[in-house]
């Protein structure tokens, strides 16, 4: 789906510009999801790099079937939404970065998510310019690097939207992080593509030092 750039969004012709997804690098999905989902009746067992197969009933072998889990999803992002914890270090890691760069969150979430999004946002000071994207992340992205001419870098928790965003915007410098140390072991990678640094006190330094080199 490709989607286009919101119209009141400022982006500086020559600044460095970062692009920051939410769950799993500045919010703890995985946990606050769990949280939701256990005051449904369900529970979460995380046992490999997945969202819905690891959904279960309790007591039961077999995980949630996928209609069902889409469907807490989308309830979590109309109800339970505001119940994340930052992840550690983020905000002050932005507010720095943010002194010499654009910052713009690029999230994979839900319409009906949109607004509780923004205000997680904004409560937690991450009071950025948010893009609601829906599928990969590669040609939102090359269409928020053709705004600038400085330095563009993009950070992600999933595999996926970092090899969306080489293939569509190779100058796009790409970082991975994973926050919840559950889903860390298990978080398919390519760190010699996309440089991954689990925690914001070594990722801001390496997002610096390729972005101001
Ligand atoms: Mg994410």
């Amino acid at each position: 789906m490709s989607l286009s750039l919101p119209q009141d969004l400022i982006v500086s012709p020559s600044a460095p510009l970062l692009i920051v997804d939410v769950d799993e690098v500045l919010a703890l999905f995985m946990a606050g999801f769990e949280r939701f989902i256990r005051r449904q009746g369900y529970e979460m067992r995380i046992d490999r790099f997945a969202l819905f197969q690891n959904l279960y009933r309790p007591g039961e072998a077999e995980h949630l079937d996928i209609v069902t889990g889409r469907a807490l999803f989308d309830a979590f992002f109309r109800d339970g939404a505001d119940d994340l914890e930052p992840v550690a270090g983020a905000a002050d890691a932005l507010a720095d970065l943010s002194q010499r760069a654009g910052v713009v969150i690029l999230t994979n979430a839900p319409d009906c998510g949109r607004e509780s999004r923004t205000g997680w946002l904004a409560r937690h000071g991450f009071d950025f310019p948010m893009i609601l994207n829906s599928g990969v992340k590669g040609p939102i992205i090359a269409q928020l690097a053709g705004l600038t001419s400085g330095p563009v870098a993009f950070i992600d928790d999933l595999l996926p939207n970092l090899e969306s965003a080489a293939e569509s915007a190779p100058r796009v410098l790409r970082f991975q992080t994973v926050a919840d140390p559950r889903l860390r072991p298990l978080a398919p990678q390519a760190p010699e593509r996309h440089p991954r640094h689990d925690d914001w006190a070594d990722l801001k330094p390496a997002i610096e030092a390729a972005v101001w080199r």
